[in-house]
């Protein structure tokens, strides 16, 4: 079993009131690999330029991280540069640097294709289908990303790809947005009728909520005394979420819920230090431990 993903590959400069770093390896599809590395083996497809060094090409050899499909090509990565503001919820984006990512065309090698488990992070819609396209047969699950860019530009070219999504991760604005409904609740039904069957709203500091035919299962944050940096918070979480999934090869009610809660677990690591830091030092007995913390959390009598 494995799991593929397909997104950026990036260098990010991060400020945030508790630091600042010039250029770092960043991209979604970076933090969400090194995330679900923790419980399969990961197929990446994205792009990197000329200046993708071997230290940063060995963070994923060190891991169970394919990246067979992870094209070179002439030119510079992806660059991104974001500010937090001081309670850490709100960022601008001081630039996006597409590079190589402007003329990207997915690939996928032939070992991807057999692929059961599939995460399309956010990149343009039309692409996401691309790779889907090339997925052999239909597999056990989808999940995706998008964002407010995708949801107002290129509504009509989203819409086509999640007629093929089964789980859609977004955050609680770009699901109103999406629906035009503001209540969340009513939001995930309009939702549904687009595809997916399974709406996971990722809410910061505030937690998760999984909506499905069954009903709602809602987890808060993990509470962190001093969060420093935000970045890469959702696909760290939709990396413990697909790798849980994909390693119990599950997407029982029961498993998706405790995929939330690792979810949660990965995407309340990556906040703790600045960029990859705290991700790359990382065991999986805090992860675990992590884990029960949280049922431990949430558990009450009545
Ligand atoms: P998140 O904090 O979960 O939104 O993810 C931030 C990561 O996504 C950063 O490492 C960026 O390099 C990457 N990123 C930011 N904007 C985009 C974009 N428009 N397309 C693809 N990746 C992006």
């Amino acid at each position: 079993m494995s799991l593929l993903v397909v997104g950026s590959v990036a260098y990010d400069a991060l400020e945030s009131p508790y630091g600042k770093v010039d250029r770092t390896l960043g991209g979604a599809a970076t933090y969400f690999a090194i995330s679900a590395s923790f419980f399969i083996k990961v197929n990446l497809v994205g792009i990197v330029g000329e200046d993708f060094p071997k230290k940063d090409e060995s963070i994923f050899h060190q891991r169970s991280i394919d990246i067979e499909g992870l094209e070179r090509a002439p030119g510079k990565c992806f660059f991104w540069a974001g500010r937090y503001s001081e309670n850490l919820n709100e960022r601008v984006t001081l630039a996006t640097e597409l590079n190589v990512f402007a003329d990207f065309k997915p690939r996928l090698p032939e070992k991807y294709r057999e692929s059961k488990f599939v995460f399309l992070a956010n990149i343009a819609p039309d692409l996401q289908r691309d790779v889907l396209k090339q997925v052999k047969g239909t597999p056990k699950l989808v999940a995706m990303d998008t964002m407010n860019y995708w949801i107002a530009g290129s509504n009509a070219e989203l819409r086509e790809t999640l007629k093929h999504v089964d789980v859609l991760m977004i955050n609680d604005s770009e699901t109103r947005q999406l629906s035009s409904e503001h209540n969340l609740l009513l939001a995930a039904r309009q939702i549904f009728k687009m595809g997916p069957s399974t709406l996971v709203v990722k809410r910061g500091e505030y937690g998760a909520m999984m909506v499905d035919r069954n009903g709602v299962f809602a987890i808060p944050g993990f509470p962190l005394e001093e969060p420093q940096d935000p970045t890469g918070a959702g696909d760290s979480f939709a990396g413990g979420f697909m790798g849980y999934l994909a390693g119990a090869n599950s997407r029982s009610d029961a498993a998706l819920r405790r995929a939330i809660v690792y979810g949660s677990v990965l995407g309340s690591f990556a906040v703790e230090q600045f960029g990859l830091e705290r991700l790359l030092k990382l065991k999986k007995s805090e992860i675990h431990a992590r884990a029960r913390h949280f049922a431990k959390l949430t558990q009450f009598k009545l």
